[in-house]
């Protein structure tokens, strides 16, 4: 039987019951759009997180957009970035018209390197063509980034920083939470992530007040929120998030903690069987993962996952071009070298099925196929 890569399909036939009548109440109570379920959300994942608040919305990618619209982002100011990361995360920085510029990766956490980030900021300030205003560190994988070093470079040049928690809701660092480990932060619950609803949908994370009415407005149109609510006071977007996905969420939030740590029971299995056969994951001291990938490197990738492949295996590369190369960012004038550790881990990386309902048996298997491989291709 072939082994999926993510199996909702299980998540969900385990949970039926509960989460079809979460659906159902939801239809019958009729309040399809901000109704009561997206009000309980919010505050249950502010206080999951450990942020003073959350604002539900569409996507992730609106959870991004959002907060830098209400930094009131635009032409000639520059966002420092991951260049090994979903496009959405340069992508949110260019929509707003500022200009992402690209920082380096950590060879081992594939998360932002805090020193090339402060250099960056330098080059940036000496070139002074664009104004350095924010970071958006990204927790990939489902690790998160050096939030400590990160947001006191941040104060040291003035910054905001925008935590990318798209991957990684939830994840321990310290003894807090990916999410809300910085002034502003974002996730995504797309199906495949860690935590997922059934559709798009997204949530922004703020510790202070600034920026919060600015950003309920800007989720629905520019709206008013005290007085006329028919006058738009500002340029907004559609972000809500539906009611029916609030449901769904707060259902899949109650076996959270569950699947996170049979997330990690998996991953030990994986590594204890392939670190001395690949490159695994490491985990920085203090860190927790919530393993939205499990991603390893080997130089002969492309055989490992053909040969995977044929024995209903799947494998996914996460990811194969960093964005710095992409069309999008022609204009920005990169090119290979500019970015080497990122470059290097898009060319080695891949990675393999993980989800809390693998059974171990399938984990054996997974490895058993990946050491065979291996051997017969040395
Ligand atoms: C998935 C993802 C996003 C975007 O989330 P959507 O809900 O798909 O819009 C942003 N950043 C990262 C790192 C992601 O993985």
């Amino acid at each position: 039987m072939a082994i999926p890569f993510i199996d909702l399909s299980s998540q969900y036939q385990q949970h039926q019951a509960k989460i079809d009548a979460a659906i159902h109440k939801v239809l019958a109570h009729g309040q399809y759009i901000m109704g009561p379920e997206v009000k309980e959300l919010e505050s249950q994942l502010a206080e999951y997180v450990g942020a003073k608040h959350c604002l539900a919305c569409s996507s992730g990618t609106d959870a991004l957009v959002i907060p830098l619209m209400a930094k009131r982002l635009g032409t000639g100011d520059a966002v420092f970035t991951s260049p090994f990361t979903f496009f959405a995360s340069a992508e949110s920085i260019s929509l707003t018209g500022a200009t992402p510029v690209f920082v380096d990766i950590d060879p081992d956490s594939y998360n932002m390197d805090p020193a090339s980030l402060e250099q960056k900021i330098k080059e940036t300030l000496e070139a002074g063509k664009l104004t350095p205003r924010g970071i958006i560190p990204v927790d990939l994988f489902g690790i998160a980034a050096d939030y400590d070093v990160i947001n006191d470079i941040a104060k040291k040049y003035n910054l905001f920083v925008l935590e990318d928690a798209a991957q990684a809701f939830g994840a321990a660092y310290k003894d807090r939470r990916a999410g809300g480990l910085a002034e502003l932060g974002a996730t995504s619950f797309y199906p495949a992530k860690p935590l997922g609803c059934y559709g798009d949908g997204g949530a922004i994370f703020s510790n202070n007040d600034d920026t919060l009415e600015t950003m309920i407005s800007l989720r629905v149109h520019g709206q008013a929120t005290s007085g006329d609510k028919y006058d738009n006071v500002r340029i907004g977007l559609n972000g809500r998030m539906d009611t029916i996905q609030a449901a769904i969420l707060l259902e899949k939030l109650k076996i959270y903690d569950q699947e996170i740590e049979r997330r990690n029971q998996v991953a030990s299995e994986y590594t204890h069987r392939l670190k001395d056969l690949v490159k695994t994951p490491v985990l920085p001291d203090g860190h927790g993962s919530v393993w939205a990938q499990y991603s390893i490197q080997h130089p002969k990738r492309e055989t490992i996952r053909t040969a995977l492949s044929e024995q209903g295996i799947p494998t996914a590369v996460f990811y194969p071009k960093p964005i710095h190369l992409s069309t999008a960012y022609k204009d920005l004038n990169h090119g290979m070298g500019d970015f080497p550790v990122a470059e290097a881990a898009a060319q080695q990386i891949f990675s393999l099925p993980m989800h809390s309902y693998l059974e171990t048996s399938q984990v054996k298997s997974i490895c058993d196929s990946i050491e065979a491989a291996i051997t017969n291709h040395s």
